[in-house]
């Protein structure tokens, strides 16, 4: 990864690197720019994290680059991790003392103490992380690589400087972390590092569940999300993590007929899905839009293989993996259901037929989520055969459109009936009870039908004559 030394300068000029180089000179200590912004910098990515190292205490050095920077500079001081943080403008710059690290079997907590630059590298998961850019004045940009990280990066190699079994044993989160940046890069694993995540992999156990999606979230936010699922599922860690999108895989065949595999339909559908769109709920419906395939295959003589209700069996498994992979159990939670609930809908619509009222109910139950579902659906068509996918994709451009003249005419997106339960209750002289429900219920079904307009009057009128069949009486006129 050539890149001209005044490049590197360019990326440590602004103002703060130069007074930490001050501050470090006077302090007497050394100090290096180190890990992920410097890897980024030969990687031509944008960072704004910046990780300085102080052969020394990087506390008292965060403090003197603080009182340089004067007004403006907020620090904060870490004591119990000996870190220091110095915030200034949009900079984010973290300060640590160098550090030799030993762990213990049970823990991914080490044992900490004072080190030299060389302590510190090795203590880093990957050689591609472990490049440091010294700031002291007489050697202002010097790149220290000692694993060789530049070349790593020529290879697009994610390789651990030391021993890839101890380095996975210590802290098997690391683990995770080469499969996301693998994923986000687009590097591949060293195969003596891969082998040593298989032969680790249960190591896993000892991580917390919020860590680990934390960089799942990574993976799914990276430009290809299957780089990392498939690199997840090849070193076997996956089951461990995620085993319902694993019970995904395979194909089974009877009587000659086989289905597809649902894993790489997954995968490909979310691939598919992030070439347009960032949104990372939206990006984890792909994965859970046919979690529920497995328990809901079936063999029909007549039909062949079957999946029925898979879309709302999915939407109840959601919960419960959520909370185990701590996932968040709130509105996006609802969200992927949603998604998985509804994703069977357009392509029901496209078929020739396309009533109104089809469309009306498709529009109130997706609200204004009606275009991400869109989105899912037409990544979820991924046959072979290309005239079946021109096909399926026309149809949609033709469901999208009828769902723009509904919208228009009828405003049914995120409608709330005209008339209230209150005003029900308050009109029949009826307690909170099932009638005033079947009431309107019967309201909203009229609107999507499109028996009755989206309006008050028209809803008041259909609801004194409903509830007139009922043996409903106002208990005012
Ligand atoms: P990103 O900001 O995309 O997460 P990053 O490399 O900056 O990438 P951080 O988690 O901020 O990642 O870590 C900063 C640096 O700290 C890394 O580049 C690496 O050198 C080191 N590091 C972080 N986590 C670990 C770990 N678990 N084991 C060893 N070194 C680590």
């Amino acid at each position: 990864m050539y890149i001209e030394q005044e490049d590197i300068l360019k990326h440590i000029s602004a103002k703060p690197f130069h007074l930490i180089s001050e501050a470090a000179d006077e302090l007497g200590v050394e100090a290096y720019v180190i890990g992920g912004y410097v890897r980024d910098i030969f990687l031509h990515r944008p960072s704004k994290d910046i990780d300085v190292v102080a052969v020394g205490s990087g506390i008292e050095l965060a403090k003197a680059v603080a009182k340089k920077l004067g007004r403006g500079a907020y620090l904060s001081v870490f004591k119990n991790f000996g870190t220091a943080q110095v915030k200034a403008g949009d900079l984010e710059l973290e300060f640590v003392g160098a550090r030799k690290e030993s762990y213990t079997h049970d823990s991914r907590k080490p044992v900490v103490e004072d080190g030299t630059l060389e302590d510190d590298q090795n203590r880093r998961d990957f050689t591609i992380n472990a490049l440091a850019l010294c700031l002291n004045k007489d050697r202002y940009g010097e790149l220290v690589d000692p694993f060789d990280g530049l070349t790593d990066m020529d290879n697009w190699l994610i390789r651990t400087p030391l021993d890839p079994d101890i380095t996975f044993s210590d802290d098997p989160l690391r683990m995770m972390r080469a499969v996301r940046f693998a994923s986000q890069l687009g590097f591949f694993i060293d195969p003596d590092t891969f082998d040593a995540i298989e032969r680790n992999k249960e190591r896993i156990s000892i991580i917390s569940k919020e860590r680990i999606v934390d960089e799942l979230n990574k993976i799914v936010l990276s430009p290809k999300p299957s780089v990392g699922f498939d690199l997840l599922d090849r070193c076997g860690l996956l089951p461990l993590i995620f085993p319902e999108l694993c019970a995904l895989k395979g194909v089974e065949t009877k009587e000659g007929i086989g289905h597809k595999d649902n894993f790489a339909h997954t995968l490909m559908v979310l691939d598919r899905l992030s070439r347009t769109t960032d949104n990372l709920w939206l990006r984890w419906s792909a994965l859970f839009h046919d979690i529920a395939k497995p328990a809901t295959k079936r063999f029909d003589p007549r039909l062949g293989w079957t999946f029925h209700n898979h879309n709302f069996i999915g939407e109840k498994m959601i919960p419960g993996i959520f909370r185990k992979m701590k996932l968040p159990m709130n509105e996006k939670m609802k969200y992927v259901q949603k998604m998985v609930s509804l994703h069977m809908r357009p392509i029901a619509l496209s078929d020739d037929e396309v009533t109104d009222s089809a469309i009306r109910r498709l529009l109130f139950d997706a609200g204004d989520d009606i275009e991400d579902l869109m989105k899912l659906c037409e990544a979820d068509i991924t046959s072979k055969n290309p005239e079946k996918v021109r096909r399926f994709l026309n149809n949609f451009q033709k469901v999208r459109s009828k769902l723009a003249d509904i919208e228009e005419k009828d405003r049914v997106r995120n409608f709330q009936p005209p008339v209230t339960g209150e005003e029900i209750m308050e009109t029949f002289g009826l307690p909170p009870s099932q009638p005033v429900g079947v009431l309107k219920e019967a309201i909203k079904n009229a609107i999507l039908d499109g028996v009755i307009p989206n309006e008050y009057e028209a809803a008041r009128a259909f609801m004194l004559q409903r509830a007139e069949k009922m043996g409903l009486k106002p208990a005012r006129p």
